[in-house]
């Protein structure tokens, strides 16, 4: 069966980037719908800071004090390289009006986010899958699977997900925030390069006494990088890069042979081990250990964001390394800027051919961002045990280019 639905502008994705797009039209008259393919928000922490740039939308959403009642404040980005303490960047410098990150778990984010939407009444669509786009020269149609549990199997019963039903819908621009897998990307049929070699990290959330004091953490130590993010309630993420070598300690055989990236040596055992090497200075304990996981992290960038009525935004469109949590926080950048064009389009101020502004400067961001059109020098006073790390430092500051350049100078290292 077939239901054909009108909007304006029709949301790809309930993930921060896609949640952010929709309350900012919403705002600004458009009458929008959210289309996403799971049933419920994500309920693991993932990206877990919003740097100044995604603070000022917030702001502007009016979701500020939400955001920071839950959220723990940090000032500070302090680097180790090889178990000592080498120095400090102050968030400061990239920018006064919020001289911090706000940390704060993807799941809370995204929770707060959908229940602003629900309270305004604007459709989330859960348990639609989009399928593909079409464009012509007055609209853009989306065709959507909507999917439901249902019991299947012969000897064995089991839940499986299945489409019930199929809908069009019509609307003026598509944004697709559908995350690395994109369907929309697929749609508009854009390359989606690798533009640096993949990170594998093993991650590991545990309760802790240690006392951040408004700092997070980065140790850089026998070629590899390292994060510790302090989270609100009392305890800490640490991110350990993985070797060829690590990537096989943590890695598990299922019954069939095949290798996946189990729990199983995730253990306390594993995460003192590595402290010892990496961390020494850390001397919080290891009082619950709640989360550990390896997550592989690909570096890729669309070759263009869009064209005409469809666009992409946030990971839909680039993916890239989680120490300077810059994939999520440009994709809210991303959704400010799309979505200020589309709205002046839909009041007839702008002309669809504008957007094109939104794709370029996406990319040239991402141009740098990626290190394909930047060059990093050292400064005299820049601490020499950095250079062998100095171009891990492009993907370690959290922000936009510009941001990051200010952030860079304060460890004397210049991005020309
Ligand atoms: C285990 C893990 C750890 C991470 N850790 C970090 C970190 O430490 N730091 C960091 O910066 N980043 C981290 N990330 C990445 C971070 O989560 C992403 O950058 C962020 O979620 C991007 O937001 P987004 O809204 O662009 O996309 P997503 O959050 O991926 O949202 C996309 C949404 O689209 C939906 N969708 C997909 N396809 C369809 C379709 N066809 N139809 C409808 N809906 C669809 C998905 O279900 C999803 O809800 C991590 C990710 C993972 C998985």
């Amino acid at each position: 069966m077939f239901a054909k639905r009108i909007y304006d502008v029709a949301v790809v994705g309930a993930g921060p980037v896609g949640l952010i797009s929709a309350l900012l039209l919403h705002k600004s008259g458009a009458n929008v719908v959210v289309l996403e393919s799971e049933p419920t928000t994500e309920t693991r922490s993932y990206a877990l800071a919003l740097n100044p740039d995604a603070l000022a939308v917030i702001k502007e959403l009016g979701l500020l004090d939400q955001v920071l009642e839950e959220a723990l404040q940090v000032e500070t980005m302090r680097f180790h390289i090889e178990g000592k303490h080498k120095g400090d960047v102050h968030i400061a410098g990239y920018d006064e009006a919020f001289p911090w990150l706000a940390v704060l778990g993807q799941d809370r984010l995204e929770s707060i986010l959908e229940n602003a939407l629900t309270a305004k009444g604007v459709p989330i669509f859960r348990n639609h899958r989009v399928c593909r786009v079409e464009q012509d020269s007055t609209k853009a149609t989306l065709y959507v699977d909507e999917l439901d549990e249902c019991l299947t199997g012969y000897a064995v019963v089991r839940m499986d997900w299945q489409v019930v039903r199929s809908h069009e819908f019509n609307c003026s621009f598509v944004i697709g925030a559908d995350g690395h897998n994109s369907a929309v990307r697929r749609s508009l049929k854009t390359d989606f390069p690798v533009f640096d070699q993949s990170q594998q990290f093993a991650v590991f959330e545990f309760d802790t006494n240690w006392k951040p004091d408004g700092r997070m953490h980065i140790a850089l130590s026998q070629g590899l990088t390292n994060v510790l993010w302090p989270l609100p309630g009392g305890s800490c993420r640490w991110s350990f890069e993985l070797t060829g070598d690590a990537k096989d300690i943590f890695a598990s055989r299922d019954s069939r042979g095949s290798l996946y990236h189990g729990n199983r040596n995730l253990n306390v055992a594993a995460l003192k081990g590595l402290l010892a090497v990496r961390a020494p200075w850390f001397d919080g304990t290891v009082n619950g250990l709640y989360w550990s996981t390896v997550v592989k992290f690909d570096k890729r960038l669309v070759t263009s964001f869009g064209r005409n009525r469809v666009w992409l935004a946030g990971d839909a469109a680039h993916i890239t390394g989680p120490v300077g949590v810059q994939s999520m926080n440009m994709g809210i950048l991303e959704a400010g800027n799309l979505t200020a064009i589309i709205t002046d389009c839909l009041r007839g101020k702008r002309s669809v051919a504008e957007l094109e502004l939104y794709g370029r400067e996406a990319l040239a961001n991402w141009e740098v961002l990626s290190g394909n059109n930047v060059r990093m020098e050292a400064g005299a006073q820049m601490w020499p045990e950095l250079r062998p790390y100095m171009p891990r430092l492009l993907q370690c500051l959290p922000g936009k280019p510009r941001a990051i350049q200010r952030l860079a100078e304060q460890v004397h290292v210049m991005l020309v």
